[in-house]
């Protein structure tokens, strides 16, 4: 269902250029939900979001990843959930990434990849311009020893000894397999997670009282 929305555009302030689009579908372990997706025809801003039926507080899965089928599992995160690795101590924040998005495990790992590869990047580039970086050989070491456990993860070389995770304080990520553990999060948790720019996605109260 496509419905114009008449509010200003959060990215370039417009009026009249907004439009959502839900839509209802059940996905494993995370039930029925809606989708949906705000998108502006004059610059381009997209905000996705899965909003479950039912509220589901703050929680965390972590699906430890030990055979192939783990890399397909299902991945839905929500436009406020944290994706860990916490055996490298990896995260990605929501940041200025608004959207949430649907992957599987080896999705979430390849843009793990492309963050440590952005990261490398970036180091080299700043090498180039200023010979003073602190610990660039030990940082660009530690750089690609977590490119190669990564590439190694998604070919199934270290099975067993990494997991995912992932973190929402509003309950709309999941890793939807049945060997996830699910817990909810703490009070300090809570506060201490990065919950990315303010949605103008309506919460499912306002959604379900229509
Ligand atoms: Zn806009």
């Amino acid at each position: 269902m496509e419905t114009d929305l008449d509010l200003p555009c959060p990215s370039c302030d417009e009026n009249g250029t907004l439009k959502m689009l839900s839509l209802s579908s059940e996905i494993p372990y995370f039930g029925e939900h809606t989708q949906i997706t705000i998108s502006c025809k004059k610059c381009g801003m997209r905000q996705t979001d899965f909003i479950p039926a039912d509220e589901r507080g703050a929680l965390s899965y972590r699906l430890s990843i030990e055979k192939l089928e783990h890399l397909n599992a299902r991945v839905v995160r929500g436009p406020s959930g944290t994706l860990r690795i916490p055996e490298l101590d990896l995260e990605a924040s929501p940041g200025n990434q608004a959207t949430g998005y649907v992957t599987n495990i080896e999705g979430a790992i390849t843009r793990f990849i492309d963050i440590v590869r952005m990261m490398m990047r970036q180091l080299a580039s700043d090498i180039d311009s200023d010979d003073n970086v602190e610990d660039a050989d030990i940082r660009l070491e530690l750089l690609m020893q977590l490119e190669i456990a990564l590439i190694a993860l998604k070919n199934g070389e270290l099975f067993g000894e990494l997991s995912l995770e992932i973190l929402d304080p509003k309950g709309h990520s999941i890793i939807a397999h049945e060997d996830a553990v699910k817990r909810e999060l703490s009070e300090d948790e809570i506060n201490n997670l990065d919950v990315g720019p303010k949605s103008i996605i309506m919460s499912s109260d306002e959604l379900n009282n229509e």
